[in-house]
């Protein structure tokens, strides 16, 4: 973990700051969400600065029930006040990413503001010397939970609930309910919120039991008719943009469909392939001993953690055409999965 010292630089850097600019990577997620929504309601508590998050693009209507009205600047609806926010203000904070490109439109952005930046961040690899000053733990379960022990550790006197909630939601979003990536730490800090009062089970029910009816008739469509497993024990599921907007499947709608793979005894390594313009978004998840990270980086030009990464398959770049994907990730699953220790010698 991170020295207090290093906390308590990140403190006065706060209180210093008159604007802050908190920057998460593309496609926000929960964690991005809610690291971003728990240091925003920890600077608008204890500090005098105004703050803003500023994402390269909108984050999924299901996380709307704890971003507070007129905290984000999303890019893609306001490009110029994006980036004039991000170029103008005294202190940057760079969130749930580790490298600039991460943040997509807003790359350029980062690149130009000359005030302090801070990484606060749990990904492999992190882009350090674009940094003056680092937080980055990888035994971590989320963004959510690092910004948790840095916030506590300088807050003595305790944090407010709207400090801790959005870091709960983050860290739960990202361990998929305490599925993954869980340490004892996050139980610690679990355990501390709702010893707060934070309520974890309206937090559930609004992640979890609130989707539209399409997500799980397309989930059905998905389990049934689209995934196909390899003979070296790889899932993998490609949706086109057509069979995306038939089912009306907005970004997060799909949150959670490439884990479902791995609870088959045989699979050790499931792909979720979106359809997006000249892309697919790719999504992999593996279990102990097969590293979702290298297989990313490796086929994918990604990364992110060692069993949960993600990246994007380019057409024409990588593949001639959308059609060639499945040849695509056949023939680099073999080649990838036979170059990896059998279960059980690792
Ligand atoms: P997801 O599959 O949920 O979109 O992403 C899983 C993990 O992979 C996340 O930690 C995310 O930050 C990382 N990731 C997703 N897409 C990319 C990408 O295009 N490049 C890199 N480097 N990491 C990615
Ligand atoms: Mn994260």
């Amino acid at each position: 973990m991170f020295e207090i010292q290093e906390a308590l630089t990140f403190k006065s850097m706060c209180e210093s700051s008159r604007k802050v600019a908190i920057v998460v990577h593309a496609h926000p997620d929960g964690d991005a969400m809610g690291c971003s929504c728990g240091l925003r309601a920890y600077l608008g508590a204890f500090t005098s600065a105004e703050c803003r998050i500023v994402i390269p693009d909108s984050y999924p209507d299901t996380l709307s029930f704890f971003v507070p009205e007129g905290s984000v600047i999303d890019a893609s609806r306001e490009q110029e006040d994006a980036f004039a926010w991000v170029t103008s203000c005294d202190l940057l904070v760079v969130m749930d990413m580790n490298r600039f490109d991460r943040a997509s439109v807003l790359a350029p952005a980062l690149e130009q503001c000359t005030s302090p930046r801070v990484l606060i961040d749990h990904h492999l690899d992190p882009d350090r010397g674009k940094f003056s000053l680092v937080f980055s733990e990888t035994d971590i379960s989320s963004a959510s939970e690092l910004t948790y022990w840095i916030l506590k550790g300088i807050c003595p006197e305790g944090l407010p609930k709207e400090v801790l909630k959005p870091l709960l939601v983050g860290m739960t979003t990202d361990t998929n309910n305490f599925a993954n990536s869980v340490w004892p730490s996050t139980f610690t800090m679990a355990s501390e919120i709702i010893a707060a009062g934070v309520d974890r089970d309206e937090i559930l029910s609004y992640l979890y039991n609130e989707y539209r009816e399409n997500r799980l008739r397309a989930l059905g469509y998905i389990l049934s008719r689209k995934m196909e497993i390899s003979s070296d024990g790889v899932a993998y599921v490609i949706l086109d943009a057509g069979e995306l907007n038939s089912f009306d499947l907005q970004d997060g709608e799909t949150e959670g469909f490439v884990n479902m793979p791995l609870s088959l005894g045989k699979v050790r390594m499931s792909l979720l392939l979106k359809e997006d313009d000249g892309y697919y978004r790719v999504s992999v998840r593996s279990k102990k001993g097969v590293s979702a990270n290298a297989y990313a980086k490796t086929f994918f030009h990604g990364g992110g953690h060692e069993n949960a990464s993600g990246g994007r398959l380019y057409f024409p770049g990588d593949i001639p055409g959308r059609e060639m994907a499945r040849d695509y990730v056949e023939q680099t699953a073999a080649r990838f999965m036979r170059s990896t220790a059998p279960l059980g010698k690792n």
